[in-house]
């Protein structure tokens, strides 16, 4: 039986970035605990590799990961009215830069033991917990820490009033002309043809004037399949942003949750949730990563000082709350969920908006974005909240049959 200090369960976003807030010899004071990080190796357990894009005021503290960033921001609405601002600089890292660099930072910090096992088990106890895993050979190993923290997905997701899905497939594309403004990042363009359930829109990030990441993403029950998502980019970049000949040269595609669920983020006296599996995904938008950073810091000054690291709640309750309202409202078709955005972003400065989607924004600027949304279905999604059910909700990524490939697109 190893022995540590932390086990942290899971090497992705959430994992990683906490071992390293832990172990940093230049982190908050306190002892640096021995921490044990336990990832299976490469198979199905594995995340699928990513690009994460967050949002901060110039420089910040991942800025050695970042591959490109953004200094204005642009959302279409339906009709091609452009809202545009600056103030926020957009990044992108991505996990195959950012998971390896950390990893091999970790390796030669003599603090952290990286452990390549599938973890089977964690059990809390009152003065110890233990995590048991299964390594490639078929060996058990077995480690015992005073705080476990766990990251593995939450399968299946905990019961929800409503749940729908944020789906999507990028393209990478490299055009023979210059098609991009690279120093603008859009975030919504919604001039794809709606679902009939929930919202899509195109999501351009420029690396050069020839280069770009055109994510087609819905918020809609259920993924597409491989032919709804192709036609899907074929039809953007033919008909709706006419990119002219273009190479594929690389594919991102995911699925991300957006719940109403609880994910408790305290699973005993020392077995704690983080990352998406402790609820650090935004309902309304999927955007998860800053969330993470911050409490990776939160339970490493904790830790580190002796507390007891419970990891702080991602997100305020009162934003939980309007976005809960928010996918009801959606999911019941009573607010047209692309206008919906673009009245956001036309209506309110840029900077306000981005400080409520990451959880920054004050209870006055969210007063002031709230009544300049569609406040019947809003007030009537929220007025309903509390006397409905949360029910258990099977989210398999099986395609949509509202949209097989003999289905046009417009
Ligand atoms: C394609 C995609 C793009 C995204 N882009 C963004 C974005 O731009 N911005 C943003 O904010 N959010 C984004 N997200 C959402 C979110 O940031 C990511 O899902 C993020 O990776 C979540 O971090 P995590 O650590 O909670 O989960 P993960 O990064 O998925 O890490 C979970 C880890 O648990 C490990 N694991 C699984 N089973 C076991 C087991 N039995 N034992 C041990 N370990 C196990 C996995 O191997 C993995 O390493 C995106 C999500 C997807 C899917």
């Amino acid at each position: 039986m190893r022995e540590a200090d932390v086990v942290v369960v899971g090497a992705g976003a959430a994992g990683l970035s906490l071992a390293r807030r832990l172990t940093d010899p230049a982190g908050p004071g306190g002892p640096v605990p021995r921490v044990v990080v336990v990832e299976p190796p490469p198979g199905p357990l594995s995340s699928p590799p990513r690009t994460w894009c967050f949002w901060e005021r110039g420089p910040g503290p991942l800025d050695a990961h970042v591959c490109a960033h953004w200094d204005r921001l642009r959302v279409r609405g339906a009709d091609g009215d452009r809202f545009e601002g600056d103030g926020y600089r957009y990044k992108m890292i991505r996990s195959a830069d950012f998971l390896p660099a950390v990893t091999a930072e970790l390796a030669g910090n003599g603090r952290v033991e990286l452990v390549t096992a599938s973890v089977t088990g964690v059990a809390d106890g009152p003065g110890a917990a233990r995590v048991d895993a299964v390594d490639a050979a078929g060996r058990t190993v077995s480690v015992r820490a005073r705080w476990v923290f766990d990251s593995r997905p939450p399968r299946p997701l905990p019961p929800a009033r409503t749940t729908l899905l944020q789906h999507f497939r990028g393209w990478f594309v490299r055009t023979e002309a210059d098609r991009f403004e690279p120093g603008v990042a859009e975030l919504m363009d919604f001039r794809t043809p709606q679902p009939r359930h929930g919202l899509s829109f195109a999501y351009v990030l420029p690396l050069t004037a020839r280069q770009a990441l055109v994510e087609y993403t819905e918020f809609s029950p259920r993924p597409l399949d491989d032919a709804g998502y192709r036609a899907a980019l074929e039809h953007y970049t033919g008909r709706v942003r006419p990119l002219g000949a273009f190479a594929v040269t690389g594919t991102e595609q995911g699925v991300i949750p957006m719940t109403d669920a609880r994910f408790p983020r305290q699973r005993g006296r020392r077995v704690f949730a983080i990352g998406a599996a402790g609820g650090a995904t935004r309902p309304a938008t999927g955007y998860t990563f800053a969330a993470v950073q911050r409490q990776a810091g939160a339970v490493a000054a904790a830790c580190r000082a002796g507390r007891r690291p419970l990891p702080p709640p991602p997100h305020a309750r009162r934003h939980l709350v309007m976005d809960a309202a928010w996918l009801r409202a959606l999911d019941r078709g009573r607010i047209d969920g692309a206008e919906f955005f673009a009245r956001l972003f036309r209506d309110n400065p840029l900077p306000r908006v981005l400080d409520f989607l990451d959880g920054r924004s004050t209870a006055l600027g969210d007063l002031a974005l709230g009544l300049r949304c569609p406040v019947g279905p809003m007030a009537r999604s929220l007025a309903e909240l509390p006397v409905l059910p949360r029910r258990a909700r099977d989210v398999r990524p099986t395609p949509s049959p509202e949209r097989r490939p003999d289905a046009p697109l417009s």
